[in-house]
């Protein structure tokens, strides 16, 4: 199936038609020359590079002109521009709407993948639609980011949730093999058997659970090959206890704080905490330092999601649940702070709408936007957060997230410098996912 025929402009030359992108095309070999990398790992722009793509993959990477293109090589001159990896969103739910909302999601997808996302990280909702969804987007021509997804186990109480019956598709919420209640007495193999086999690379964690089924979960996901990504406290396990039951990824920065508080509630219905809960636990104080080196100790990738909370700022008097929605939006902004101060790895999720309604660009730009200036990132920082940490919480840092010889070749082309000025990463020129050009229309 052919696709469509690519426009690219190289900005200081004739526009160059770029033709064929067809799954065969992902076979050529590409030179992007002159590009000035950033390569996702924290190191400093390097300017004149060119990067040989093969088969979908980076082969090598080399100074322009340092070396002669082997003749078959398709030259893309990319002078004055930026190439960035491939950028990750850690947190999406592309498949949770009751009200069938999610038709959208291909096209939703679309959007995103011309934006700049190559890949996300979904943290549960219909496995039915997920698997559909991350099927189609293995294919080499795929115009939909690579979909990872979530199966979601919670203690019982929790599947009384109206999102939950929509996904069962006429089975019992709870007792399906993507939404599992777990209880004292669940035989563990065959709950992550079954997890495993609706395509799930990992367990999710959601709500209603004490600290030794969580370790149980965790124990037996990991030995069947499974990731395990946590809510940041599920009640009664806090952050703390997942942490320490070796879960791969914990979930926003807002309920941190419960690791710091003694007999935490039973259920994550009661998760707003007490008037006074935010000033009696400093960001960067000792509990928190705790929590962070136990963190760093079991390379748990945290996932801040700060893009929840602007929304919480702009809440006049009470909301949410909350008290001070405000004072609790500082806080999270603040121990995100102190994470990345401690050295904890931190990856880039969003947890809303995937692109904007009004820009249709991916809502990760503003995450990593928030991360520079609410958490005190650098932009080079910010950037290794929604690519290389973002990998690292897929768990596929081997293949994704930064670019380098033998990783996907999935990168964003960008007409300004985004260590200078983060919010550039919405220039996008182009997008490489796999080696196929992808590139919004006119
Ligand atoms: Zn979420």
């Amino acid at each position: 199936m052919l696709r469509t025929i690519v426009a690219v402009a190289t900005v200081g030359l004739a526009p160059k038609l770029l033709v064929a992108q067809a799954a065969s095309d992902t076979l050529a070999h590409i030179a992007f020359t002159n590009a000035t990398v950033i390569d996702g790992t924290g190191a400093a722009p390097v300017a004149k590079q060119t990067i040989i793509v093969n088969r979908g993959v980076i082969e090598e990477m080399f100074e322009t002109g340092s070396r002669k293109l082997a003749v078959d090589v398709r030259e893309i001159d990319v002078a004055g521009k930026f190439v960035i990896p491939g950028l990750i969103d850690s947190h999406v739910h592309v498949a949770t709407d009751p009200a069938g909302g999610d038709a959208n999601a291909p096209a939703m997808l679309r959007l995103a993948l011309l934006g700049g996302l190559t890949s996300v990280r979904d943290m549960a909702g219909d496995a039915i639609v997920l698997r559909d969804l991350a099927m189609q987007s293995k294919r080499a021509d795929s115009d939909s980011p690579r979909l990872f997804y979530a199966s979601l186990m919670a203690g019982p109480s929790f599947f009384t949730d109206p999102r939950t019956k929509a996904s069962a598709h006429g089975g019992t919420p709870g007792d399906i093999p993507w939404m599992k209640a777990i209880t004292p007495s669940t035989d563990m193999k065959l709950a992550v058997r079954a997890a495993k086999s609706t395509g799930a690379t990992a367990i999710k964690i959601y709500a209603d659970l004490p600290a030794d089924l969580v370790q149980k979960i965790t124990t037996e996901a990991h030995r069947q090959g499974m990731k395990v990504w946590s809510h940041s406290t599920v009640f009664p396990a806090t952050a703390l206890d997942e942490v320490e039951a070796g879960v791969d990824v914990i979930s926003h920065a807002i309920y941190l704080y419960w690791a710091a508080i003694p007999n935490p509630p039973m259920h994550y219905a009661d998760r707003v905490p007490p008037r006074s809960a935010y000033d009696s636990v400093p960001p960067d104080g000792a509990a928190m330092q705790d929590l962070f080196a136990k963190m760093k100790a079991q390379n748990t990738v945290f996932d801040a999601t700060l893009s929840i909370l602007p929304r919480f700022e702009a809440a006049t008097g009470a909301s949410f649940g909350l008290v001070d929605p405000k004072r609790a939006a500082q806080w999270a902004y603040d121990v995100t702070r102190a994470a990345k101060i401690a050295g904890v790895t931190i990856c880039a999720g969003t947890d809303g709408r995937l692109v904007g309604v009004r820009d249709s660009m991916p809502a990760l730009h503003g995450e990593m936007e928030l991360l520079v200036t609410r958490a005190g990132f650098t932009p080079l920082e910010a950037i290794t957060a929604a690519t290389l940490n973002s990998a690292m919480a897929l768990g596929s840092a081997s293949t994704l997230g930064s670019i380098a010889p033998g990783k996907m070749a999935d990168l964003v082309v960008l007409d300004a410098d985004p260590s200078a000025d983060i919010r550039n990463t919405r220039r996008v020129a182009f997008v490489v996912r796999g080696g196929v050009i992808h590139r919004r229309g006119r």
